[in-house]
């Protein structure tokens, strides 16, 4: 291997190596953070015997995933020490060379490879999530049956939208490379506003039963507020999320008056209409205070960046032969650059979640608009002590890793 690409393999495997003690230090501190003293104004949410629950419930957890981070880290520091990706490169072009498409099928059998291993790799460890420990607190309802429906669905949903979008990208990339940047661009926007619109019409009802909801009276309630506040929606639904889990959620999809207003059947069951209606008017704020198309032309934004500096990066053989492989390729150039911007892209996170627990404040300070303050308190706390949410995280991974303020300071803010 030339001197400059065994360089960028040593950039690459440090930047994991990093990337892992990073996360393990996380770990270290979230362990400790859950021993922290509750406030006094928290102190309704859990008694005595459910507060150990709850911190066996949250060790399990940061245990399964740090056996899953090692995992992984072993795993791609010996593919990446043996070449293997190269190796998987050199195969695969052998295999397929006779094919008149081998252009194609190389890329797209290589993706497919990789993305399966990946799934392999990672599906012993949701599934201990979900049956090990979600099933030992209570929370999981799933049976094996719905999990791996559940799992093959996800993959169909992935492949139907994948695959698609690798050809057009491949497509871009051979015939009108000086032109990838803008038209690739087109393209990922095209998919997003695709997928934000037709959510709840092709992929939720996948997954969920969509029903109307069968509370006429709560539904007057939803319409009266959504009236009031001039938010145009087509209808309320409930999904049977139920038959997953006993946590409880609400949302909303789609564009102008075409909205839909989505309850999980867990929230109708245990949350009184007063509280249904503020996490209802928390989401609306959200809408009012334009969040959603911030944050789509916020990604919109982060694509374009990523596609130009991805463009540049791929001109350069050396980081092909980084990874093993002797030719440049696109595919492997994309493996090397996935690894090689994660610095980057852990910064914009850190970004968009600070923006992120910005506009929560903002919708809450929408739901004080309608005096709904002490319901909204009411329900926050309720979905924590249903969801057993961590009280009193550590300051250093609200500010790196928290889309959300830590419900102590959302409820100073609401009173
Ligand atoms: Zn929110």
């Amino acid at each position: 291997m030339p001197m400059q690409s065994e360089i960028i393999l040593i950039i690459i495997i440090s930047i994991v190596v990093i990337k892992y003690f990073v996360d393990i230090y996380l770990s270290k501190l979230e362990q400790k953070s859950l021993y922290f003293p509750i406030p006094d104004m928290l102190n309704d949410i859990y008694d005595s015997e459910t507060i150990k629950k709850q911190r066996n419930y949250k060790l399990e957890h940061i245990r399964l995933s740090n056996l899953e981070s090692f995992i992984n880290f072993i795993v791609l520091i010996f593919v990446l020490y043996f070449g293997i990706f190269g190796k998987l490169d050199a195969f695969l072009r052998n295999q397929l060379k006779h094919s008149p498409i081998s252009d194609y099928l190389v890329p797209i059998t290589y993706f497919f490879i990789i993305g399966f291993a990946y799934k392999v790799l990672n599906i012993p460890f949701h599934y201990y999530s979900i049956f090990k420990i979600e099933k030992k607190y209570g929370f999981s309802n799933y049976t094996k049956k719905l999990f791996v429906t559940d799992l093959l669905k996800q993959i169909f949903v992935s492949i139907i939208i994948g695959l698609p979008l690798l050809i057009i990208t491949l497509k871009v990339y051979f015939s009108l490379n000086q032109w990838f940047v803008p038209l690739m661009f087109l393209v990922f926007v095209f998919f997003i506003v695709f997928i934000n619109y037709f959510y709840t019409t092709l992929i939720l009802p996948l997954f969920n039963k969509l029903t109307p909801l069968p509370d006429e009276e709560l539904k007057e309630k939803i319409k009266n507020y959504c009236e009031q506040s001039k938010f145009k929606i087509k209808d309320v639904y409930i999904i049977d999320e139920s038959k997953r889990t006993t946590k409880a959620n609400a949302f909303f999809s789609g564009f102008g008056k075409k909205k839909k207003i989505v309850l999980y059947d867990t929230l109708l069951k245990d949350f009184n209409h007063n509280e249904i209606i503020a996490i209802l008017l928390h989401e609306i704020g959200h809408y009012k205070h334009k969040h959603i198309i911030k944050f789509i032309l916020l990604s919109m934004l982060q694509i374009a960046f990523v596609l130009t500096i991805l463009w540049l990066f791929l001109k350069f053989k050396i980081f092909s032969e980084a990874l093993g492989s002797p030719y440049p390729s696109f595919h492997i150039g994309i493996t090397a650059f996935g690894i090689l911007y994660s610095p980057i892209s852990f910064l914009e996170s850190l970004l968009i979640n600070q923006i992120s627990r910005k506009y929560e404040y903002q919708a809450d300070n929408f739901v004080k608009k309608f005096n709904h303050n002490q319901n909204l308190i009411s329900s926050l706390k309720k979905l924590a002590r249903k969801n057993y949410s961590h009280l009193t995280p550590h300051p250093l991974i609200v500010k790196l890793l928290y889309s959300h303020p830590p419900l102590k300071d959302r409820i100073i803010n609401l009173l």
